[in-house]
């Protein structure tokens, strides 16, 4: 995001020039909110013939035009080639290393490809949402959905996955259907309102057991913030039921991440409410970014200060990731409205896109599973032909792919080859977790809090392949140790995978031998509680585990 470091005597300037063009010094960008400057106009005096051709119906000064964001991103300041004009130094490209390259700073080009792109597009003042592979392989696993890191399937499938998750955590199809769920076919209007006495923050809220296991374990029932853009979203739209509960009334919102590089203006419409007292919130929303914030978006936050409504305009902090998971919902959803809809804008908000949310809840083991699930090469999907030498636990389609996955693969495959394996025939006992103290409200998938309370046997996501298991031992009383613990047949350890898709209970006097084993491997574990290994499911409530060797790292779950 920085610059390099420049050499401070010789740029005090808050500007950048580079082959004619003046960008923020800090960031590189044309418009910049946070160094308070807007450079298109000044700038545009060098193209402004080129861009008179190049948009012969456009008329003005093309001020508005989107601003070139990140001039750093293709340059560095030059060490030894100082500007005659100003003494500074000046920018090199990165590919050529070629001060003031006329081949890669060719703003004429650039602006214009950018401004082609954006007048084409449906809503030229909405700044798409373009994931990349990361982000949606990083939004998939903060919904329970862990793909291979370096997964080869293709980015339509990826999609999908995405998509199908986030209509499974907002409940879509059972809540609105298929038949209403149609593309611009969705009419809010016909449902009744939400009734002012009824508290939305209530209705937003969502947990499922699994959740309420996990936060019981970790001793605290508040998730952490900014870690999870799932769980920060869910989050937030508590936050959005807490404002719209406020005595007076908040519904104007603006999210912005720490760094105030991303943000998202929100104004809630109107609440309705669908069957089971479930709500459905209309927003109007617009994208901006530091270097790119819509004129619209500006304007927005300025009436909002002059009408005092500032007051009433929780700042919602909020990570890039929650922000994409959050637009793509958005986007999603927004699809889906009828376009006989029209609630009344204000008239700063022309060019906000009108979309809807719902509460979103934890994917139920199942979703997961479903989500997860590559059937053929770990990697890419596609039919195997080959399978790991070193511990025969997973299959490939060819060399490319074992080669991609080997250094996520490369740490279980020496555990598994060379490790001890324990053979652990766990119970599911439901009296011994102590899970009332948590707080567990209704889910909108049954099969959320169904799978995990009426039967006691965990699902299986992994099939027979290997996966990453805790085992993590009872914490001691005061005055206690793992020998009393190693004593009372009635000891349980617990084991589940870091989605938590399955808990087992070991407990001590099924099987002594066993769960003095597992119970001493712990102490070498972090805080000598619980230690990190590779697990095979052999039976419904067996597994074998590869009980003297773990990754080479701790993760942290
Ligand atoms: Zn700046
Ligand atoms: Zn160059
Ligand atoms: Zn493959
Ligand atoms: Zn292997």
């Amino acid at each position: 995001m920085n610059s390099n470091d420049t050499d401070t005597d010789t740029n005090d300037l808050p500007i950048a020039f580079i082959r004619g063009f003046v960008f923020c010094s800090e960031h590189g960008s044309e418009f910049c909110s946070k160094c308070m400057m807007d450079q298109r106009l000044n700038n545009n005096q060098n193209i402004m013939g080129a861009l008179k051709k190049a948009f012969p119906d456009k008329k003005g000064d093309f001020a508005d035009r989107p601003p070139i964001a990140t001039a750093f991103s293709i340059c560095t300041r030059s060490k030894t080639h100082k500007s005659p004009m100003f003494g500074d130094f000046l920018f090199e490209c990165n590919p050529h290393k070629v001060p003031e390259c006329p081949a890669c700073f060719d703003w004429e080009k650039i602006v214009i490809s950018q401004m082609k792109l954006v007048y084409s597009s449906k809503n030229p003042n909405a700044i798409p949402v373009v994931l990349s592979r990361d982000d949606k392989l990083g939004l998939l696993a903060s919904m329970g959905v862990d793909l291979p890191p370096k997964t080869r399937l293709p980015d339509l499938d990826l999609e999908r996955r995405l998509e199908k998750g986030i209509d499974k955590a907002q409940g879509f199809e059972k809540l609105i259907g298929e038949g209403h769920g149609n593309r611009k076919a969705y009419d809010p209007s016909r449902l009744s309102k939400w009734p002012s006495s009824k508290s939305l923050l209530n209705g937003m809220t969502t947990s499922s057991l699994a959740e309420a296991l996990h936060n019981a374990a970790k001793g605290s029932r508040e998730p952490e913030l900014y870690k999870n853009p799932f769980t920060d979203t869910r989050q937030s739209l508590m936050g959005l039921g807490n404002a719209w509960d406020h005595k007076p009334r908040m519904s104007c919102h603006i999210f912005e991440d720490k760094e105030e590089e991303h943000g998202i203006c929100m104004r809630v419409v109107d609440v309705f409410m669908l069957p089971n007292d479930i709500p459905l919130i209309v927003v109007l929303y617009l994208r901006g970014l530091r270097s790119y914030p819509p004129t619209c978006s500006i304007k927005w936050v300025q009436d909002l200060q002059e009408t005092k409504e500032i007051f009433g305009m929780p700042k919602i902090h909020a990570t890039e990731a929650e922000q994409n998971l959050l637009l793509t919902i958005l986007e999603r959803n927004s699809e889906r409205l009828s376009p006989d809809y029209r609630p009344k804008r204000r008239s700063n908000e022309k060019d906000f896109t009108l979309s809807f949310l719902l509460p979103l809840a934890p994917l139920s083991q199942q979703n997961i599973m479903e989500l997860s699930t590559i059937t053929g090469c770990g990697m890419c999907g596609d039919e195997t032909t080959s399978r790991c030498s070193g511990c025969l636990a997973v299959e490939y389609c060819g060399t490319i792919c074992q080669k991609a996955d080997w250094k996520t693969h490369k740490s279980m495959c020496n555990s598994l080859k060379s490790g001890k394996n324990l053979h652990l025939v766990t119970m599911n006992h439901r009296s011994k977790p102590s899970v009332d103290n948590a707080t567990i409200t209704s889910s909108l998938d049954p099969a959320a809090t169904g799978t995990a309370s009426s039967t006691a046997i965990p699902s299986n996501i992994y099939g027979s392949k290997p996966f990453l298991i805790k085992i993590q031992r009872q914490v001691t009383p005061p005055g206690m140790n793992v020998n009393n613990l190693k004593n009372n047949p009635n000891s349980t350890m617990m084991i589940y995978d870091e989605q938590r898709t399955a808990n087992f209970w070991l407990i001590n006097g099924d099987d002594k031998e066993a769960f003095g084993t597992a119970l001493e491997e712990t102490k070498t574990g972090p805080r000598g509680l619980k230690v990190y290994r590779w697990a095979k499911r052999v039976g419904d409530l067996e597994l074998s585990v590869c009980i003297d060797k773990g990754p080479v790292r701790d993760p942290q779950w």
